[in-house]
């Protein structure tokens, strides 16, 4: 199992490697970056550089970790990419069914795919479904975001280039802010974040803020206003067992909504 040092995650899998650059947001691509280093290491699963790349291997290890993890899919490709066949996504699809106990967290930038797939895939309720907007010419994956029937869905508005006023939320369940890293990275302003923190906070959406970034992100960090903010969605199997917990106390159990909006720490 691959530790993942992302912010919102805990562990990475990779059944596919490699992508091509869709927008704006791919030109300094760290999957890129990546891949060509590992690449020079000899790392097998790279041998094809960036390149999509298919690893049937690859495919059961979740089912081999036996402890609950949060697991970003594909951290080093796009699960969504014209490269990777339908049959190849169900199966990914249905090994996530298969390990119920992860939660799965699938992040792509081809929205337009993912909706016309959409309604033949198995959307199980430890699969989380999000999608990447870096700037305006992006928003319109939030649109496409709202016809999946995940039970959680979420942005990923990294790396932000550009202000993002007027989001409509409704239907979104969780939102992540970042700057880009790493060589080359293009700077994000303060009052584009805060912008983006309170609209969250007026349509009661969990705001988790990842980096500031820049070229050593760990000088610039991650505090906002002073504080970090690490909200997220509750996970379902916590919920489903609260909900049990209060029938058993005679309570009304409380609905996702509102104890998401109350981890906004306000
Ligand atoms: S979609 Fe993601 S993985 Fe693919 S090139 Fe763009 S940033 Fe890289």
């Amino acid at each position: 199992m691959a530790i993942s040092k992302i912010e919102w995650t805990e562990s990475t899998w990779n059944p596919v490697t490699g992508c091509t650059k869709i927008s704006s947001g791919c030109k300094n691509c760290y999957a890129e970056r990546m891949a060509k280093r590992l690449n020079m290491m000899g790392q097998l699963n790279y041998a094809n550089g960036f390149q999509v790349t298919l690893h049937e291997h690859v495919l059961e290890y979740p089912l081999r970790w036996k402890k609950p993890r949060t697991i970003f899919v594909n951290s080093m490709s796009d699960l969504f990419h014209e490269q990777v066949s339908d049959s190849f996504i169900y199966k990914i699809f249905d090994i996530m069914k298969q390990a119920y106990w992860h939660q799965f967290q699938i992040l792509t930038k081809r929205s337009s795919r993912l909706i016309e797939l959409a309604s033949r895939l198995d959307w199980q309720k430890n699969v989380w479904i999000g999608v990447s907007v870096e700037n305006e010419a992006a928003k319109f994956r939030i649109d496409d975001l709202k016809w999946v029937p995940a039970a959680i869905r979420f942005l990923s508005l990294e790396p932000l280039l550009g202000p993002l006023a007027s989001l409509n939320l409704s239907n979104i369940d969780w939102v992540i802010v970042g700057g880009e890293s790493g060589p080359g990275a293009r700077p994000m302003k303060e009052e584009w974040v805060i912008q983006i923190k309170e609209q969250c906070i007026e349509q009661n959406v969990p705001f988790f803020f990842k980096q500031w970034g820049g070229i050593n992100k760990n000088k610039t960090g991650r505090l906002l206003e002073g504080r970090t903010w690490d909200a997220m969605p509750i996970k379902l199997v916590d919920l489903e067992e609260e909900i049990e917990h209060n029938k058993s106390l005679h309570l009304t159990a409380i609905p996702l909504r509102s104890i998401a909006a109350g981890e906004l720490g306000r």
